[in-house]
């Protein structure tokens, strides 16, 4: 089973003409509410596509909590994880202007309380999951708790989004780190030097992660271990929105390695789900089922 710990958001998202300056009210087109945050989004794609999937998460005792579950529900990933109260579920209040360029403000809420002792609590599912995949949208502390918590032999995946200096507790623990362009510019930091992505998939290997993930959008992914760097494919389709791409691509690659994958073959596979999801609006409501995936 896949076990993802992280964030659950409301995206509450307004088209504009254009943005308001400091004390200036502009009007804009109908409210759009959707459910969010890179830890839902991912356990609604590994759903989707049929994995055995639980979400550990804070949200608050509201409707757009309610919100969340429903679609974690209605895409059959397991809510018992999801922790409701403690502060208002996290928001992203989005603008968006005629050209698509966003401008988005993040209330983290109830992800910020989402504790290192909610891990701990959490035993029975750490226990049943070969796998665990997190991201950067709850406490550090709380990432570091989840790398302790491992069930002997299980596997951790990270995506550090957003990204920040990493301790090397959890650098080690990633197998693999997964990073687009800007997450692995910044968690190299002074050693990003170079322009080359295989250059930097080398470079975060030797900060102690077993594994890692470059993903280069439209150009695919590179997979590095220490036999290497190789090249993963990506498949060519018309692009609509990449919004939550790469939660799926993240989520796919967790539920792959946990059915027995190597690191090459399952990112292939992610690769396709990332591709399915740009060509839909939206990110859970964009995700594929394992039969979309193969018929790209
Ligand atoms: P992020 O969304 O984190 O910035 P990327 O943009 O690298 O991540 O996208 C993640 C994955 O989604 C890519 O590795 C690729 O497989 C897929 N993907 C993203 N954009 C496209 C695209 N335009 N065409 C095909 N696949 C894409």
């Amino acid at each position: 089973d896949l076990l993802v710990v992280g964030s659950a958001n409301a995206d509450l998202v307004i088209g504009v003409e254009r943005r308001p300056a400091a004390g200036e009210t502009v009007l804009g087109g109908d409210l759009a509410v959707h459910p969010g945050g890179k830890g839902a989004n991912q356990a609604v794609a590994a759903a989707r596509l049929g994995a055995r999937t639980a979400l550990l998460a804070r949200v608050g005792d509201d409707a757009h909590g309610r919100l969340l579950l429903d679609s974690l529900r209605a895409a059959g990933a397991d809510t018992v994880g999801v922790l409701v109260g403690g502060a208002p579920t996290g928001v992203a209040l989005i603008t968006v202007d005629p050209g698509g360029d966003n401008s988005i403000v993040v209330s983290p809420g109830a992800n910020a309380h989402l504790m290192p002792a909610d891990i701990s609590a959490a035993v029975s599912l750490f226990l049943a999951s070969r796998v665990v995949s997190a991201q950067l949208e709850i406490p550090l502390e709380t990432v570091v708790e989840v790398v302790r918590n491992l069930a002997e032999g299980s596997r951790f995946v990270l995506n550090p989004s957003p990204p920040r200096p990493l301790p090397s507790e959890v650098l080690a623990a990633c197998d693999p780190l997964i990073v687009n362009e800007h997450e692995a510019r910044v968690i190299l930091g002074d050693s990003c030097v170079s322009e080359e992505p295989a250059d930097w998939a080398r470079l975060l290997l030797a900060k102690g992660p077993r594994s890692v993930v470059v993903t280069l959008g439209a150009e695919g992914a590179l997979v590095c271990d220490s036999s290497g760097v190789t090249r993963v494919p990506s498949v060519r389709v018309d692009a609509v929105d990449t919004t939550g791409a790469g939660d799926a691509f993240t989520a796919a690659l967790a539920w792959k390695l946990g059915s027995g994958s190597g690191l090459a073959e399952a990112a292939a596979y992610a690769a396709r789900v990332g591709a399915a999801a740009v060509t839909k609006r939206g990110a859970q409501e964009s995700y594929p089922t394992a039969a979309e995936v193969d018929a790209l």
